[in-house]
């Protein structure tokens, strides 16, 4: 049952003043009027006196078992002794007949207060539930909104505490559901017993429990009291389970009126502490709106991409033995009118959680495989590398795009090669193999970008078709002082040559980091070493000055 239905007849069925008053005069007018008809037809002798059963089970149903019992010797009295059977010939009613009609007046009434009670208890019980969190038994989402809404009408100063457990999707990939629940219901119980009774706990999501805290002075105390309570690892069935506990805190009214506004902003709070890895955050003004500045943020994108506002550099890849330049890779840049150089990494992982990734990767395309007929046509024999997301492979469009530019500006399709980064988490891995091996046919080259960082760097290497790998430049940049960083490039280059891969280093700075890795055998290198990525016109400057100027 809808809970708006349920208050409509709590409303009723637990009468306030206002609302007594009505049903009162209702039962009354209704006994007027069951009354006057006995009485202007003619006596009892007639039908009429059915009316009053009427106003019985009405006080019944709304006053419980007494009021129904009171208006059934009402109604008894009303049309009792004095109540002739036939009035025109002013006979009087034999007793045994008002004596039995009483006795039923008063059986009506009670039944009717026992069906109205446990309707009543029926009621209470869907209410619970509504409002009630099964795992727990603590107040749910709207429970807890129900209580906020009830208090605020007498409390002008409240806070609520936001306790999310971060992690409870791992933990249920390690060790179930049902092991989950059974920590949510301990976790529960450190609160309501760790806790003093005069703040309201609820647990209005599977990870997410609340705190409403009367006098937002007591926050401190009160979150002073969750971390006591709470233990940071839990055991389960004998297994240790560590809960990573984050805190977030908004106040009523200043941060917002009403509960869901301020369940928000506590959310806003806790992301905000998370991203800094702080685990107690209060929301104010600093916690920006973030998804309100990414929802800016991406309109603004959009209209770069329509109004061609976004720029491409290139940053050269050269052979580490020849040092010849092999190729390019194209990098996104974004000029934002008011906000200034805003970095691929900021716009790039935001454009992949929405589809705007797609119609910014088919403007990259269009760019970038014209400047490379461009340089062809100027005789210049140099491979393009373009970032992909693997969000990227979802789309058909896009990878018929590829094809067909290569078609349009007559392209060497072995000349073109996509770095694939896994900065989006891909779950359809079959149809990107698919895909992946399509483009291969075609001619396409594919390597790994960012290897060694991502998760999942080894897993793709056996699953996906590919052709080359970067090594992070994470690695490179720690590899001269580092010896565990030089073993993992060391290893990467041998690996790759085994499983007959071309390996290139990305981020080269110094002279040292450079020799290091042509000794390791690593194919190819990118970094400021050599030059960062440049505009289209400086990269041809570069390039006819570039000659042999790498070489050990
Ligand atoms: P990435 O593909 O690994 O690109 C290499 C990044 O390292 C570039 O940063 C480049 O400027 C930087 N870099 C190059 N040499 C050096 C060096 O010697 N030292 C240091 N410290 N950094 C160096 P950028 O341009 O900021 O790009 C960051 C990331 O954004 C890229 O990493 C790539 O994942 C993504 N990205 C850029 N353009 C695109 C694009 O068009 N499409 C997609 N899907 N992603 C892109
Ligand atoms: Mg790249
Ligand atoms: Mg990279």
């Amino acid at each position: 049952m809808h809970h708006r239905l349920i208050d409509i007849f709590e409303r009723w069925l637990y009468p306030k003043a206002f609302e007594s008053a009505i049903l009162i005069s209702l039962i009354l007018s209704l006994l007027a009027i069951s009354y006057s008809a006995v009485l202007y037809t003619g006596g009892t002798y007639f039908a009429y006196l059915h009316l009053f059963y009427v106003a019985i089970v009405f006080s019944g149903f709304f006053f419980s078992i007494h009021g129904g019992l009171i208006v059934g010797l009402l109604a008894s009295l009303m049309i009792g002794p004095f109540m002739p059977l036939n009035v025109e010939e002013q006979i009087m009613q034999p007793t045994h007949s008002w004596i039995t009609r009483s006795f039923f007046f008063m059986l009506i009434g009670g039944v009717s207060g026992i069906g109205s009670a446990i309707f009543r208890a029926y009621l209470k019980e869907i209410k619970e539930k509504y409002l009630t969190n099964p795992i727990s038994n603590l107040p749910n989402f709207l429970g807890v909104e129900t209580i906020f809404d009830k208090k605020i009408q007498t409390i002008n100063d409240m806070a609520l505490i936001l306790i999310d457990l971060r992690n409870i999707n791992e933990i249920e990939i390690a060790i179930g559901p049902a092991r989950v629940d059974t920590l949510l219901r301990r976790v529960a119980a450190d609160l309501k017993n760790g806790i003093p009774g005069d703040v309201i706990i609820g647990h209005v999501q599977t990870s997410v429990f609340t705190i409403l805290v009367e006098d937002s002075s007591r926050i401190d105390a009160v979150v002073k009291l969750c971390r006591l309570a709470l233990k940071s690892s839990y055991m389960i069935d004998n297994i240790p389970i560590f809960v990573e506990e984050f805190f977030g805190i908004s106040c009523f009214p200043e941060d917002d009126n009403n509960f869901s506004g301020l369940f928000g902003k506590a959310r806003m709070a806790i992301n905000y502490g998370a991203k800094q890895a702080k685990s107690l955050a209060k929301y104010d003004l600093t916690v920006v709106d973030p998804s309100g500045e990414n929802a800016v943020l991406l309109t603004a994108l959009d209209e770069a991409i329509k109004n061609d506002e976004l720029q491409i550099h290139y940053q050269p890849k050269i052979e580490l033995k020849t040092g010849k330049v092999y190729g390019l890779e194209a990098l996104a840049r974004w000029t934002h009118p008011e906000k200034g150089e805003i970095e691929p990494s900021k716009f790039i992982p935001l454009t992949e959680r929405t589809m705007l990734i797609n119609p910014f990767t088919k403007w990259m395309l269009e760019r970038t495989f014209k400047d490379m007929a461009n340089w062809q046509a100027a005789g210049k024999n140099l491979k393009l590398a373009v970032n992909f997301s693997l969000r990227n492979f979802h789309d058909r469009t896009i990878i018929e795009k590829v094809l067909e530019l290569v078609a349009h500006h007559n392209l060497d399709p072995t000349h073109i090669e996509i770095e694939v980064t896994e900065s989006a988490f891909s779950t359809n891995m079959p149809e990107i193999i698919k895909t992946l091996t399509y483009l291969r046919e075609k001619g396409i080259t594919i390597s790994i970008d960012d290897f060694g960082t991502g998760q999942a760097s080894q897993q793709y290497l056996f699953q996906l078709p590919i052709d080359g790998l970067k090594i992070d430049r994470i690695f490179v940049s720690e590899m001269e002082h580092n010896p565990a960083a030089q073993a993992i490039v060391q290893s990467a280059v041998s690996l790759a040559h085994q499983l007959k891969l071309k390996v290139v280093a990305e981020g080269i700075e110094t002279e040292q980091q450079f020799k290091m890795l042509a000794q390791m055998g690593c194919d190819l290198g990118q970094g400021y070493l050599i030059s960062a990525g440049m505009p289209y016109d400086q990269l041809l400057r570069w390039l006819d000055n570039s000659d042999k100027k790498y070489a050990l």
